[in-house]
Order: structure tokens, then sequence, then C-alpha cells
């Protein structure tokens, strides 16, 4: 049986690209710059690269915004007035896309393929604005991109799924959602109605506890046969 639908939804970060933990080697950037200032840092690089890690992790888990994640990164590193450098930040991580950015293995034979049987195409990504817009466009994904920072909600909320489904026009139970998150694309893209593929990265087996994806897939070129009725 093959599925069919009116529209293909995605998730960004390890579904459709890598971005080489561009925000990574913006903050240890930082460290280097502040540590050239008047107050230096007496810290490594591969030390602020563990702080680094782990306050990253906090800002994509916790909902925090980029003020506070550059606060606690640069106290941590032993300095002060970090949030100070928000801009900055922002235009660093923006110019680190066309360098760090890769797309995903068969994206660039996949999106053709679902937009020549007119499936509508958009993205869903947890992450700030304009920076999840420019690795899009980077990959030549140039579809309708929802981001949490500008629609001000996270997957998994189902709220975040409805935002996408009301953007491309199209009911729940017609879009496809792929993502490689078991907690945020799958199980928010089924709670909120619609289908959910799972791009297995293959680092990690899917979670027992959470709901099972409708499909698995192990490389984008899968998804065409799975969304598209030959026939049609
Ligand atoms: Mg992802």
């Amino acid at each position: 049986m093959k599925l069919r639908f009116d529209g293909v939804a995605f998730d960004l970060d390890h579904t459709l690209l890598v971005d080489n933990r561009l925000e990574r080697v913006a903050l240890l950037d930082l460290i280097v710059r502040i540590d050239a200032g008047a107050s230096p840092l007496h810290l490594s690089l591969d030390r602020a690269g563990i702080v680094a890690d782990e306050e990253l992790s906090r800002y994509r888990d916790e909902d925090i915004d980029i003020e506070t994640m550059l606060r606690r990164f640069v106290e941590r590193c032993g300095g002060g007035g970090g949030e100070a450098w928000a801009p900055w930040f922002r235009q660093r991580s923006l110019d680190l896309v066309p360098r760090m950015v890769l797309p995903m293995p068969a994206l660039r034979r996949t999106l053709p393929a679902l937009a020549r049987a007119n499936l509508r195409i958009a993205a869903l990504s947890n992450g700030p604005s304009p920076l999840q817009e420019r690795k899009a466009a980077q990959i030549g994904f140039f579809y309708p991109v929802l981001t949490s920072e500008r629609i001000g909600v996270r997957k998994p909320d189902p709220s975040a799924f409805e935002l996408l489904a009301a953007t491309m026009g199209l009911k729940p139970q017609r879009i496809a959602y792929v993502g490689d998150d078991p907690f945020l694309d799958i199980a928010g893209a089924l709670e909120a109605g619609f289908v959910a593929i799972w791009f297995d990265g293959g680092s990690k087996p899917y979670p027992a506890d959470l709901p099972p994806p409708t499909a698995t897939i192990r490389s984008l070129d899968e998804l065409p046969s799975l969304l598209v009725d030959p026939a049609v």
C-alpha cells in the first residue's frame, strides 16, 4: 500500500542538513575575541568547548533565549557581559552557514521529485531566525520555513504543528512530517494528527516508550516511493 498525501513537511537539522555545530564554532570564536580584549579569560579552547556543548544543549532543550545562553557561557568561561554579544553571535553564526552547512545526501534528488508530484512542502524547526532560514536556503530549500523563535512555540507542542498545517493550507492528516528526533518530531507530529516518518540517522534505536512512527526511512531517497502513488 502506498501512503498518499497532499503535503510533506520536514525538520531541518539532521533531517535535511547538518550544520557541523556552527554555533559551537561561533562560541569558541567569541572566547578568542573576549580573551584578546581587556580581560583575558585564562582557559583553553578545549575547556571552553566543553562549556559550549553544555550551554548549547541547555539552550536547545530548555527553551532559553540567546542572550541568556551567552551570559551563562561567558560567565562559566570566567568573563562577564556575554549577553551583549548576542548581535555579534547571531551574525557570526549566519556568516558560518556557507562554509559549514551540508545538505543530507539525496536531498537534491528528493526535493524536486516531491515537488513534481505536486506535494506542498514546508519545514518546521526549533531554532533561531534568521539562522534556520539561512541554513535552509543554503541547501536549496526555498519553501516556507517555520522557526520556533518566529512562531513562539517549540516542537513537540502540537500548536507548532497546527501552525505548520495552517501555513500549508492542509489538514494535518494529509501531511507527512519527516524528522530525526523521536520525541520532538515523531511524538509531536503524531499528537497533532500528522503522519510521522522517522529519519533513522543510525545513531540510536527508536525509544520503546514513545509512540512508534508511521514509517521509518534511512535515506531521503526512500521518500518519493512512500509519499507518491506512481499510478497518479
Ligand atoms: Mg532534527
